[in-house]
């Protein structure tokens, strides 16, 4: 459970109308809240706002919470979706009440809406969808009525019955709620509640052949359920009218009467939080699959090395509100970086290597050094690393010459290889290009970290990470970036597509110190003055593979305005 020491913080509005229902007089045992994702793709960080919010007023409250699986559009949903949102959900921390689907009230559903023609309150409609939309007005005019709004309950009757046993074909006929065609509300203009669908479901099979639109679901889906707040973003806004003129017909006074209310849609800089487009960018191969480190999904997410906390964090820390805006990505990576410095392990790892030789270290000689694993943690614990005569380090780590700003290594200068000795540029080889092939050192026998000596203590501005050639292993790097240039690839006038960042995966060897070769898919390390890094899923025992989750510093505002 999710269940983070909380520091007091002001109610959002949500919980201001919880609380004001409370004072009312609303019993606080009849909470009840639910999370209603179509299993039409998997979650991505917007769907975590949601999930915080609603999973989050059930910790508050001590209510439950549904998982509703709305899943009335056969054509869209699938079972690998089901399987991917409720494994999410749990991995998020958070566990449901009870499981539900739309599809297991279709029955109920079906009879309601019977009840609707018997009581003239619906009627079938044999237009087009194109003549039906052309006689819908406008929000200043309004529509026209169909010529099947007056057909006897008897009729209609006969031909709902007809369409539900898959008599007529796709888009034939339609069932509409018989409400009012001059409505400011659009949406009350006599809406579609269902249609026909010759399509199977992932989950009724072929029983039914025609289908409840949303908004005829998702009200009495919550009334069945008897949520007390249906909690949904600003575009169901002008629905509310709809939603609750579809309680009206149902509602018995006994029971809850579900409330619901709209909160902003979370937007998040450089991604898209958008299934259907999300859907695209997998199907068009832009990226390797739904769980692509690259992706803004939550399976995504989890694959790049991101923890539940640090989403959970994000989310608590944007809160909801009643406006839209863009949230920048650097305050998701702030919340995995503040996470991780907790939890991942020291270690080493070179990314693009130099040869380094110390000429007056012993050939064939190896020592076995203490190396920290996590300052954060208390008490600290050891691992052994390798150290040797021949040495990798990063080849930016190294200049010839600097001026006295440049704290890494120089011609001449000395740092202090981490958890091991100082050393000191003496000469560098090269090749016909030019290119530096080794860089001669020189060691400080006395300097070793730990050793207690004066020599040991000595301060030498530079610090680098290293490791032994001899004992490196090497792996797979998968450098990640972000997947869009411009921080709102959807709102540009041509498609997102044309915004896909070029850079956004770039795949290197990575010489890696051995302690890591027992590390497990999943596990998270911080690469010293790199960045975390995740081991993947698709690492084995001769091949490793690691994710760059984030690095250690913010750099991109850096980059851009070089
Ligand atoms: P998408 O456009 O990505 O398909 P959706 O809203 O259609 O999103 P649903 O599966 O219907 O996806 O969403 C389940 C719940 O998550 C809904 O209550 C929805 O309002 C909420 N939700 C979806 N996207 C966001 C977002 N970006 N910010 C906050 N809540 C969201
Ligand atoms: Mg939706």
């Amino acid at each position: 459970m999710a269940e983070e020491i909380k520091e007091p913080r002001a109610n959002n509005f949500i919980e201001n109308i919880i609380e004001e229902d409370l004072a009312a007089g609303f019993p606080a045992n009849a909470l009840r809240f639910r999370f209603p994702p179509e299993p039409n793709g998997y979650l991505h960080l917007g769907h975590a706002s949601s999930i915080c919010l609603n999973f989050g007023l059930g910790l508050r409250y001590n209510a439950p919470v549904n998982l509703r699986f709305d899943d009335t559009n056969p054509s869209k949903e699938e079972q690998e979706y089901v399987d991917a949102i409720r494994r999410d959900v749990q991995w998020l921390g958070f566990q449901w009440d009870k499981e539900c689907y739309a599809s297991d009230y279709f029955q109920e559903l079906y009879d309601w809406a019977v009840m609707l023609i018997k009581q003239g309150k619906a009627y079938v409609d044999k237009q087009t969808s194109e003549e039906i939309a052309a006689q819908k007005g406008t929000p200043t005019v309004a529509g026209t009525d169909s010529p099947y709004r007056n057909t006897s309950p008897e009729e209609n009757l006969a031909l709902f019955e007809r369409m539900k046993n898959g008599e007529f074909a796709n888009g034939t006929y339609v069932l509409r709620a018989k409400i009012d065609m001059a409505s400011a509300n659009m949406l009350m203009r006599d809406p579609i509640i269902y249609r026909i669908m010759n399509a199977s479901h992932h989950r009724t099979g072929d029983k039914w052949h025609i289908y409840p639109m949303y908004d005829w679901a998702h009200g009495e889906s919550d009334y069945l359920e008897q949520i007390s707040h249906s909690l949904c973003t600003l575009e169901f806004l002008p629905h509310r009218e709809l939603y609750d003129w579809f309680l009206d017909q149902v509602y018995d006074s006994t029971r809850t009467r579900p409330k619901q209310r709209e909160f902003a849609r979370r937007n998040l800089s450089h991604t898209i939080v958008s299934k259907r487009k999300l859907l695209q960018l997998v199907t068009e191969n832009y990226v390797a699959g739904w769980d692509d480190p690259r992706m803004p999904t939550i399976s995504g997410l989890r694959r790049r090395g991101y923890t539940p906390e640090s989403i959970r964090k994000f989310a608590d820390t944007i809160g909801i509100a009643k406006r839209e805006n863009l949230i920048d990505v650097s305050l998701l990576e702030f919340c995995v970086r503040e996470d991780l410095n907790k939890k991942a392990n020291r270690v080493m790892a070179v990314l693009d290597p130099v040869k380094v030789v110390i000429t007056n270290y012993p050939e064939g000689q190896e020592e076995w050094l203490e190396a920290e694993n996590n300052p954060e943690v208390t008490p600290m614990t050891y691992r052994k690393v390798p150290f040797g005569r021949e040495l990798y380090i990063e080849r930016d780590d190294f200049r010839e010459e600097a001026d006295k700003k440049y704290f890494r290594l120089k011609l001449g200068g000395e740092v202090r290889l981490k958890n091991a000795y100082i050393i000191k540029a003496e000469s560098v080889v090269k090749d016909a290009e030019g290119n530096i092939t080794e860089i001669h050192c020189t060691y400080d026998p006395d300097s070793r970290s730990g050793s207690g000596t004066e020599a040991s203590m000595r301060k030498v501005k530079g610090t680098l990470h290293w490791v032994s050639i001899a004992h490196a292993v090497a792996a797979e790097a998968r450098l990640y970036d972000r997947l869009f240039t411009v921080p709102e690839p959807d709102r540009q006038e041509d498609s997102f597509l044309n915004y896909i960042n070029p850079e956004s995966l770039k795949v290197v060897t990575a010489y890696v110190e051995p302690s890591l070769t027992t590390a497990k898919a999943g596990e998270t390390l911080q690469f010293q003055r790199l960045g975390y890094f995740c081991v993947d899923p698709d690492s084995t025992a001769e091949k490793l593979v690691f994710n760059k989750t984030v690095g250690l510093k913010d750099t991109w505002e850096k980059i851009k305005s070089e």
